[in-house]
């Protein structure tokens, strides 16, 4: 038996996808073995390192002068790699800080060189997201990065500010491929893959050509990502099984109508689980103001502790697991990235409509 999975990442792989999996798991494509045990200079990898790009690509509707790259390191690692290329000596970065993960973004922005705070929801605790209609940008900007969905906090951009010709650098980990977005706004773009698109191990950057074309030379290699553009990602040995599987995920994101059929179905259950909250007279209480809400990570505090670990131990009776909310904000939440099924949603909503009736 499978539980319904709300874990905030790794999070849920779809049933289809991990079936699969299994059946190759032992002999990948009539190869005689494991896609683990073969050489990433093989074509049957080279092969299908190639299609997971391109199938990226193809369902993001990216031009071809965005490189899509495939690194080790999770998400956090591009926190300290895009400074490392992309902020030079006289210039400074700029970071929009709207969660816990956009402020370690900019800690290690820090740690490399110049960086400053372009717009800020701390001082908020993160509750509303940063005002960012008049981005106070110098001429020596070098980028501004943000962070489209706030995992921890549960609060996500509806929309993309402008940045006046600076480039825009967007950690997506927790909603890429949720939704239908102005990619060419971005002239890169990374996210960890074990939130929307796969197993942890992997991380997906897609950088445009003329950033690119501006990496630090003053760095290891295996740190630039002109390196793994110049050799398509096969610089070193790439975590093949992870991009397996992600490749795995992205075809099944495509036979369910690609991004815009995750759009719609991650607006539903959205909105299932924040009308159980609205409709609860104060029970349920959200985290974040309504026009800054995610449709990735519902968050939602109760009463008291007691009450929430009630829910918590409640919805583990049913199989509803990984409802804890983050340490650093507490609560619950429920994070229903593209693999959490609709169905996942009536079962929660159920239980906490059930939950209030029997407790409120
Ligand atoms: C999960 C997450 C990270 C951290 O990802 P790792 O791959 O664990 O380093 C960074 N940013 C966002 C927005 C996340 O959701």
């Amino acid at each position: 038996m499978r539980n319904y999975n709300f874990n905030p990442g790794p999070a849920a792989l779809p049933l289809e996808v991990l079936e699969e999996a299994q059946r190759q798991f032992i002999a990948y494509g009539g190869g005689g073995m494991s896609i683990m045990e073969m050489s990433h200079r093989s074509p049957a990898v080279e092969r299908m390192v190639e299609e997971t790009g391109q199938l990226f690509k193809k369902l993001l509707g990216l031009p071809d002068a965005y490189r899509v790259l495939f690194m080790g390191g999770g998400a956090s690692m591009q926190f300290g790699l895009i400074p490392m290329n992309f902020l030079k000596e006289g210039q400074t970065a700029h970071y929009i800080l709207s969660g816990s993960f956009s402020d370690k973004a900019y800690s290690e922005a820090r740690a490399v060189g110049n960086a400053v705070a372009a717009a800020s929801s701390k001082d908020s605790k993160w509750r509303v997201l940063p005002d960012t209609a008049s981005l106070l940008l110098g001429s020596n900007a070098a980028y501004v990065h943000m962070t489209t969905n706030n995992t921890i906090e549960g609060s996500q951009f509806k929309h993309i500010p402008d940045t006046n010709g600076v480039p825009l650098i967007g950690d997506m980990t927790s909603d890429i491929m949720s939704r239908k977005m102005d990619f060419s706004k971005f002239a890169m773009f990374y996210a960890g893959a074990q939130k929307n698109i796969g197993p942890a191990g992997v991380t997906v950057a897609a950088v445009h050509e003329n950033l690119l074309a501006d990496c630090s030379e003053r760095i290891p290699t295996i740190m630039k990502y002109s390196t793994y553009a110049d050799n398509d990602s096969l610089y070193n040995t790439p975590p093949v099984h992870s991009l397996y599987m992600t490749k795995l995920v992205l075809e099944w994101t495509e036979r369910q109508g690609g991004i815009a059929a995750m759009e719609q179905s991650s607006e539903e259950k959205a909105a299932l689980l924040y009308g159980v909250i609205d409709a609860s007279d104060g029970f349920y209480q959200g985290i974040i103001g309504q026009p800054y809400r995610s449709n990735m990570n519902v968050t939602w505090r109760m009463r008291d502790e007691a009450l929430e670990k009630q829910l918590i131990a409640a919805a583990e009776e049913r199989g509803i697991v990984g409802l804890a909310g983050h340490r650093s904000v507490g609560g619950l939440r429920a994070s229903i990235y593209n693999a959490v099924p609709l169905e996942a949603c009536e079962a929660l909503a159920d239980l906490m409509i059930e939950f209030q009736r029997v407790r409120g």
